[in-house]
């Protein structure tokens, strides 16, 4: 039986741990979301929230999960047939891959290992050879969520410079952004999808374009099918602080209360607490003697850790007795690593003896079960904290 005293730890990578201050600003009474109160709350939360994409152009927000605004993000901008490069980084490349092939159209899939970011040379190499330019957008995953890997986006946007293309340049930040640093504007990116349930410490229900002027521009001749997702509705009424249809209002006293949270600590130091911590949990898994699915230090994730297990042992039942015996949920290996990995979120709302407690739980777990290792990965980490205090 799952142990069920104390607080549970729940450690995957988002939806992340919601902090007390955000869920008080969310059990608020119901208002009117065509009253003043609520106009008041949005037109300041339509220009706070830019801060946190590092961006100057309009946020649309949508009452979605992620999927949603990767589905808004091509709809909006593309039309049946249009070529679009996409990167297999992991699961979720294939996932957004996948809405994009159901939508009619016309996927470059470029093939990933699963341990590494986009490589730029290839993007470069494949924009330089489409001579005609049939090639409308790049999309790009900056966080691998199943695999702990950051690709590097301003990379990709020398790519796309270098080989003089007009190709948008698509990029979900969902289990990035408030973890590691990105830029919308400083990068030329001209759609962002965001989510409200990792870094931005919030429960799962709201989804984010950022866009710039030439993803307007490209949304004026996009014939894609669209209703829900269609961003001139939306800034239209957003113009006025409202919106074409009911939003969700509790979660957006809860962006509130949550970008507060994050601009008195300051996005700066946000990303080194989430790289310190990242860095720790990375010192634990090297002293267990395990393997980080990530390959190149450069592309380690702030956001998550996927801890690869020696072959013929199943991460999934590792996960398990760690739940029954610490209740502790930790994140399941998807897709083409089901079983192999198991992964360790380290995002959001989450501190030093938060990530004790983490690695504690899971060095308890490798003790118990059959897997081959060695103890000292918690001592590890602590050594680390205490030596790189700020
Ligand atoms: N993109 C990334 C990187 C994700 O981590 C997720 C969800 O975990 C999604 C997209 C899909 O978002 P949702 O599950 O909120 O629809």
């Amino acid at each position: 039986m799952t142990n069920k005293y104390g607080r549970q730890f729940l450690q995957i990578p988002g939806p992340s741990n919601v902090p007390d201050r955000v869920l008080r600003a969310i059990d608020q009474p119901t208002i009117d979301h065509r009253g003043p109160e609520f106009q008041e709350l949005a037109l300041g939360l339509l220009e706070r929230v830019k801060k946190a994409f590092k961006c100057s152009g309009p946020v649309v927000i949508y009452p979605s999960s992620g999927s949603g605004a990767w589905e808004a993000s091509l709809v909006n901008t593309l039309s049946s047939g249009d070529k679009v490069l996409m990167v297999e980084t992991g699961e979720f490349a294939v996932l957004w891959r996948n809405i994009a092939l159901k939508l009619g159209l016309d996927v470059d899939f470029i093939p990933g290992d699963w341990r590494q970011g986009v490589d730029p040379q290839t993007i470069k190499d494949k924009l330089a050879a489409d001579n005609n330019q049939s090639i409308k957008a790049v999309a790009v995953v900056q966080n691998e969520t199943s695999t702990g890997v950051v690709s590097d986006i301003a990379a990709v946007r020398e790519a796309i410079d270098a080989a003089n293309h007009p190709a948008l340049l698509l990029v979900d930040v969902i289990s990035s952004l408030g973890s590691n640093d990105f830029r919308h504007d400083e990068w030329g990116v001209d759609v962002t999808i965001g989510g409200s349930q990792k870094g931005l410490m919030l429960p799962a229900g709201l989804g984010f374009n950022a866009i710039n002027e030439k993803a307007i521009k490209a949304s004026a001749n996009a014939t894609l099918p669209q209703s829900y997702w269609t961003w001139s509705a939306i800034l239209e009424s957003n113009r006025n602080g409202f919106f074409p249809y009911t939003p969700a209002t509790n979660l957006l006293f809860g962006l509130d209360e949550a970008l507060n949270m994050l601009f008195e600590e300051g996005l700066e130091n946000v990303f080194a607490r989430h790289a310190r911590l990242a860095a720790a949990t990375r010192c634990a898994v090297n002293a267990w003697g395990l393997e980080n699915l990530a390959l190149n230090p450069h592309e380690y994730s702030n956001s998550l850790t996927a801890v690869l297990l020696p072959e013929g042992h199943d991460a999934d039942v590792l996960r398990q007795l760690i739940l029954e015996n610490f209740d502790m949920p930790l994140g399941t290996g998807l897709g083409k690593v089901k079983g192999k990995v198991f992964r360790i979120g380290h995002l959001g709302w989450f501190n030093e003896l938060m990530l004790a407690g983490t690695l504690s739980g899971v060095e308890m777990g490798l003790a118990l079960s059959d897997i081959p290792f060695n103890p000292g990965g918690v001592q590890a980490a602590l050594n680390y904290l205490v030596e790189n205090t700020e």
